[in-house]
Order: structure tokens, then C-alpha cells, then sequence
């Protein structure tokens, strides 16, 4: 196990600066001053589903949009002659 302090890193509980020490073999990062530990995931998959996120949101707004338009068409204009 070695544990290394992360230069300018902030705890995110105290948040005070260059008290967090990471194991580099777990990647699990500590404070030494509150306590705190943290599991740090290798890949930021948090990030990835958030973004994956938005570009569905899109689709559902344009399906929302197209779903509008037609009862619209039908309903402003019966005759239209
Ligand atoms: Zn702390």
C-alpha cells in the first residue's frame, strides 16, 4: 500500500487543500484532516451517462415537436379548400 498526498488537491468535506492521500493501489483517496474517503472509479462513468443523457433528450423534444405539428394542422385548418 503507498499512499502519496495529491499535490493541490481540495477534500471535498472540508474542503481543505493538500489533505488528501490516495493509495495507488486502490485508488481510494482519504483525508487525513476530516476522515473522508473516497472511492475513485478508474473510468468516470458518471460523466459518460450524463452525456449520453442530453442526446436523448433531443430525440424526445423533436418527436414532441413533430407530435404538435400534425394535430395542429388538422385542427387550425379544417377547411381548407
Ligand atoms: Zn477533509
Amino acid at each position: 500500500m503507498t499512499r502519496r498526498f495529491i499535490a493541490g488537491a481540495v477534500c471535498p468535506r472540508c474542503g481543505e487543500m493538500d489533505k488528501l492521500m490516495v493509495d495507488s493501489e486502490t485508488d481510494e483517496r482519504e483525508c487525513v484532516r476530516c476522515g473522508y474517503s473516497d472511492q475513485r472509479p478508474r473510468e468516470a462513468p458518471s460523466e459518460l451517462r450524463t452525456r449520453v443523457n442530453r442526446p436523448a433528450r433531443r430525440v424526445e423534444a423533436e418527436t414532441e415537436t413533430v407530435t404538435l405539428i400534425d394535430p395542429a394542422a388538422g385542427t387550425d385548418k379544417p377547411g381548407r379548400s
